[in-house]
């Protein structure tokens, strides 16, 4: 039985980073752990283990890390989502505002089609604004199905709300 109580305490908070006044969660203190990598794999992967992904979409950078291991467990395959001019082949992009200008995120064009089942990761939900731009990336390709995870989710900032109820939005950790 996995304890978010030993999960959360895994996770370092760091004032100020990556600017005065931001608290930053950083989950780095968690995936060295390898008791609680363990732990956070099993449960994600007993999330998601009967809705038969095919795909998991990980998001640069952070969703490269668990969006992989649960992949592989999944017996799905893994699609990254990009920063602009990253991705070698033909991309479909989508760009969204945050605090100061704008920000694009693109995936290759050929990466999902219409019999997928997509699990699309990220490590944490603020304002969804990330999220929400791979969301709409993603349902651009006509997937069957669309389900969002993320590791941690800060509920004050009701991130959540970006999302329609055509998604299903689940966290491991909400703090
Ligand atoms: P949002 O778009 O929801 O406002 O911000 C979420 C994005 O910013 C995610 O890609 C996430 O990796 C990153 N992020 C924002 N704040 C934090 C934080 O405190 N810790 C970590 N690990 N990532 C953060």
């Amino acid at each position: 039985i996995m304890s978010k109580e030993a999960l959360i305490k895994s996770i370092r908070e760091i004032a100020d980073f990556p600017i005065p006044g931001i608290l930053f969660y950083d989950v780095t203190t968690l995936f060295k752990d390898a008791e609680r990598l363990q732990e956070l794999s099993d449960t994600m992967y007993e999330m998601y283990k009967d809705k038969g992904i095919t795909k998991v979409v990980g998001i640069e950078s952070r969703g490269f890390i668990m969006g992989p291991i649960l992949a592989t467990r999944l017996n799905a395959g893994f699609v990254p989502i990009r920063k602009p001019g990253k991705l070698p082949a033909e991309t479909i992009e989508e760009s969204y505002d945050k605090e100061y200008g704008k920000d694009t995120v693109q995936i290759h064009k050929d990466a999902i089609d219409e019999n997928d089942i997509i699990l699309l990761h990220d490590d944490l939900l603020a304002t969804g604004g990330t999220m929400e731009a791979a969301c709409k990336l993603v349902k651009k390709l006509r997937p069957k199905k669309v389900y969002v995870n993320f590791i941690i989710e800060l509920k004050e900032l009701n991130g959540r709300s970006v999302f329609g109820n055509d998604v299903e939005v689940e966290s491991v950790l909400s703090l």
